[in-house]
């Protein structure tokens, strides 16, 4: 079969591979589309997990079943399905505790066994789900991201009524953006730098850095000068964090959803006097089933952030697209024959 395989950083190849090998309690899918993570883009050029190179990428996949090991009982050859990347392991001690998603010996698509950038992937059954009929299958590759998406949020105690701040444009920001609609009365901010971006945040007041001369005075207008109830960073820098500390209100909740290289300075002043809540967010508690309800509400209409679909031949523009096209795409996925 053809797949994508990091054969060193920053070296992406298609190439001929054998067709992953069948477990007893998994899944063997031909693919059919295989959506781009910020997070490879990452994973290509800086291997930060380690990675056992070679490897074949991806993680956000879906497809139609083409076999079932002997275990497995609740799909069918036919089934289509979506997949989620996340392995746990079901006997360490966080598995134990209820804590899958932080499983001490997990596994993951595309990081220790083959990912959905190739023909054919396998997945335990657990971890698998039947695409609803109204999802493409593009669509429903957005199942994984729509899952820790909700786990920010909730790591945020995002609740009805509350007020949050969501710093970053990229497409997990505008997806919590529109997911903020599921909490009554919400009120969203989302700041960004991307116009094209921006305007597909749902209901949420924008807030552009690059022209705005004080973005927390405008967080602290959009708010009747009260602050934030939550806050989630969407994108990796100091700048974000000062920003999120200094408009949290008293008791607010920052969720930490992507990581900030290096040792971030943070003003512990501001963290002691307000009683503020910093947490941190990774995958995501089994939210499979909820991700794929609010992928068929029209109403949120997260699937519009595919923007781009390309065949899988055409990897190297899709990537480029995901990599530099910020002001014209948000999810590309790769689609298979
Ligand atoms: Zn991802
Ligand atoms: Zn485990």
């Amino acid at each position: 079969m053809k797949a994508l395989v990091l054969q060193a950083p920053g070296q992406l190849i298609m190439k001929e591979v054998p067709k992953p090998v069948l477990g007893a309690d998994e899944l063997l899918i031909k693919t059919k589309a295989a959506t781009i993570c910020t997070s490879d883009l990452h994973d290509i050029e800086y291997n930060p997990f380690g990675i056992k190179l070679p490897m074949i990428m991806g993680h956000e996949g879906a497809g139609v079943v083409e076999a079932v090991g002997e275990g497995v009982t609740d799909f069918k050859t036919g089934d289509e399905v979506a997949a989620h990347p996340v392995i746990p392991c079901r006997v360490c001690e966080s598995c134990k505790r209820g804590l899958e998603h932080l499983c001490d010996n997990m596994g993951h698509l595309g990081i220790d066994r083959g990912g959905a950038f190739a023909e054919y992937f396998t997945i335990r059954q657990d971890r698998a789900r039947k695409k609803p009929a109204s999802l493409s299958f593009a669509e429903s590759t957005l199942m994984e991201p729509v899952c820790v998406c909700i786990e920010a949020l909730e790591r945020a105690n995002m609740k009805d009524g509350n007020s949050i701040l969501i710093i970053g444009d990229g497409p997990f920001g505008i997806l919590m953006s529109r997911l903020c609609k599921v909490y009554k009365d919400a009120k969203v901010i989302l700041l960004g730098r991307h116009p094209f971006r921006m305007e597909r945040a749902g209901n949420a007041i924008t807030i552009n850095e690059r022209t705005s001369d004080n973005p927390l005075a405008e967080v602290m207008k959009a708010t009747d000068g009260k602050g934030v109830d939550s806050a989630v960073l969407c994108v990796g820098t100091n700048q974000a964090l000062d920003l999120a500390v200094a408009a949290l209100r008293p008791r607010g909740t920052l969720s930490v959803f992507s990581a900030i290289a290096g040792r971030p300075t943070i003003d512990m002043f501001k963290v002691h006097v307000k009683e503020l809540n910093i947490c941190g967010s990774c995958n995501d508690m089994n939210y499979l089933d909820r991700a794929l309800e609010y992928l068929q509400d029209e109403e949120l209409n997260l699937k519009e952030v595919i923007t781009h679909q390309l065949p899988f031949d055409r990897f190297e523009e899709a990537f480029r697209l995901v990599s530099k096209g910020k002001d014209s795409a948000l999810k590309v996925s790769l689609i298979f024959e």
